[in-house]
């Protein structure tokens, strides 16, 4: 199976806007694949639907195998999401974040302390555990996310443009975070609109413009190619 199998997948928004015209697309579990493309060219559209944000016009999408039309429940569950903007409560500590996020998805309270634990030392932020999260600086607000994103154990775990608008530095920190979790078996997905970016962490790679698929190869293939 497939972490991510995505078959002829459309989505027309209701003003008439073609997002996505026909995506096919087949993710491998462990792997770390980058979804590249230009504004306006469908990122989003295609995580949102995966992510059962946004309803597809037509097409199938199945993650780990499970069908997201007949087996939601089970396909969410093996999906973590960081999404672009940060939208957690500023008020909040970062441990109540991340184990009120476990709460959703049904993991105990005592379990949840403890991933808490684990989750908030791999992105070392468990000294500043009971800060509030508008306290933290933005590298550690990204890491935040990401480690909310984690605390029901997710398989395949997706970033919509983790890196926008951040400095190299704090770029380069991020990149070695996710590699080492990738590393550790996660799945990764990320869209990104810089090669570099894609070049850095990624195994494969898919070129989106327009709503088609324009490239699915191996990074190695595709920088033989430039
Ligand atoms: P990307 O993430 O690659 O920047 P998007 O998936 O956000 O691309 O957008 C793909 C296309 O769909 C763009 O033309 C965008 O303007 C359009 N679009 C995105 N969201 C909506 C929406 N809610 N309603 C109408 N059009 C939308
Ligand atoms: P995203 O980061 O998901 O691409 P945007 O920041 O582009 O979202 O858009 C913010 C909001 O506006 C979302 O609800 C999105 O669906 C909507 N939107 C984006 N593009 C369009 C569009 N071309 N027409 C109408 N709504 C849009």
């Amino acid at each position: 199976t497939y972490a991510l199998e995505i078959n002829d997948l459309k989505k027309v928004y209701s003003g008439g806007v073609e997002a996505l015209r026909g995506i096919d697309l087949k993710v491998e579990e462990g792997d770390f694949y980058a979804l590249l493309g230009p504004n306006g060219a469908g990122k989003s559209t295609t995580i949102g639907i995966v992510t059962s944000l946004i309803n597809k016009t037509s097409g199938n999408v199945k993650v780990f195998g499970y069908d997201m039309d007949t087996q939601l429940m089970q396909a969410k569950l093996q999906i973590g999401l960081v999404p672009q903007e940060f939208n957690f409560s500023p008020f909040e500590t970062v441990q109540q974040i991340v184990v009120n996020q476990a709460g959703y998805y049904g993991v105990s309270r005592k379990e949840a302390l403890e991933r808490s634990e684990k989750y908030l030392k791999q992105s070392d932020l468990w000294e500043k555990k009971n800060v509030q999260a508008r306290m933290l600086s933005g590298g550690m607000k990204r890491r935040l996310m990401i480690s909310r994103a984690l605390m029901h154990e997710p398989s395949l775990l997706i970033l919509d443009e983790p890196t926008a608008g951040v400095d190299i530095e704090l770029r380069r920190e991020m990149w070695t975070f996710l590699k080492e979790l990738n590393d550790n078996g996660t799945t990764i997905i990320l869209t990104t609109h810089y090669l570099e970016e894609a070049e850095m962490l990624c195994r494969n790679i898919g070129i989106i413009q327009k709503g088609q698929l324009i490239e699915d190869t191996s990074m190695k293939s595709l920088l033989a190619k430039l």
